[in-house]
């Protein structure tokens, strides 16, 4: 199971670039940029990773970026992990990037979008790993900053895909961000937005992703589960929910493997993603066999976790029609040998 796993051709919806910063470049960029890391080692720097929510994760994640400089960073930073996501055989990502993280630490819009830009033009020639952009608002930031940051954005448009939402959701509900939210859509951008697990007001904040916003995806969103109402909404919408089971466990104790059968069982549309997999430890492909083990899901249910990820995905119907055959003749070989 394990290797059927490790070679099923894959994609990821739900990445933060900044958390695939491993500690081995963490440590490389800090010594060229003069930064000076908590941290002596890199065994040192993990070993202070005890997240038990969402706030204990933000101080740590948002502290590791301050080695990101240059544009060559984001360029070195985001080659590493398509580098690993084409070790384990996904072909397609969705990345998202928070450029409010960087541009309030004084580095500028385009340094960032520009080396992450590099990168992913690079990687769909050298790595055949295919990746589009989401730009991730930080909702514990003004509307105003997001709406200033959607307009930087604006010259480098046809790099993006998507707008998102990420970081502290406490006190900050969806609804702070519509009038963004109505802008980036008519720009001709995706919408998402984190629903994380277990917070305050949970299912209002989902009602007003799905209802006020109108988002075309819905990041996390396990809680969706105790409303029949939203449950048939998401249905209908055909809402893809990019679950993330390690990054769950850090919370809930769980991968969430029976709350990601109940969604199956349902008829909702989830997908297995890593969150920030340098910081939780697992890629894509240790999530999905931690989700196995836990949940014991069949290869059926596996393979239609993968499929619901690329069905999920803000990719044309050609690109879906032609990664989903990839899967299905990788399965049908599978069966056959
Ligand atoms: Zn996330």
């Amino acid at each position: 199971m394990k290797t059927f796993i490790e070679n099923m051709p894959k994609a990821e919806l739900h990445v933060h670039i900044e958390g695939t910063l491993e500690p081995e470049l963490s440590f490389a960029l800090a010594q060229k940029n003069g930064v000076t890391l908590n941290a002596k080692t890199p065994e040192e720097m993990i070993a202070a990773y005890n997240f038990h929510d969402l706030p204990s994760f933000l101080d740590i994640y948002y502290a590791g970026m301050s080695v990101l400089i240059g544009e060559e960073d984001f360029y070195q930073l985001t080659m590493a992990y398509l580098t690993r996501a084409a070790q384990q055989n996904i072909v397609y990502v969705e990345l998202f990037f928070d450029p409010q993280a960087h541009t309030s630490r004084g580095v500028s819009f385009h340094t960032v979008i520009s080396g992450i830009d590099r990168a992913r033009t690079d990687a769909a020639t050298q790595l055949n790993v295919e990746c589009q952009l989401i730009l991730c608002f930080l909702r514990d930031m003004s509307a105003e900053s997001a709406m200033q940051h959607l307009m930087m954005a604006e010259p480098y448009i046809d790099k993006l895909v998507g707008v998102g939402l990420d970081s502290d959701e406490k006190n900050n509900p969806p609804e702070k961000f519509s009038a963004v939210f109505a802008k980036a859509r008519d720009m001709g951008l995706k919408l998402t937005m984190h629903c994380d697990v277990n917070q305050d007001n949970t299912l209002e904040h989902i009602r007003q992703v799905i209802e006020e916003i109108k988002v075309d995806r819905i990041d996390h969103g396990v809680n969706i589960l105790a409303s029949t109402e939203l449950c048939d909404l998401a249905k209908a919408k055909k809402l893809g929910l990019t679950v993330c089971p390690v990054s769950n466990k850090f919370v809930v104790q769980s991968l969430t493997s029976k709350e990601i059968k109940d969604m199956l069982a349902l008829g909702l549309t989830p997908c297995i993603n890593s969150d920030d997999p340098s910081y939780f430890r697992a890629y894509l492909n240790e999530n999905l066999v931690a989700l196995q083990e836990e949940g014991g899901f069949s290869k059926q249910e596996l393979v239609t976790l993968v499929e619901n990820s690329f069905k999920a995905s803000w990719l044309s119907e050609e690109g879906k029609a032609h990664y989903l055959a990839q899967l299905d003749h990788y399965v049908a070989a599978k069966s056959a040998a």
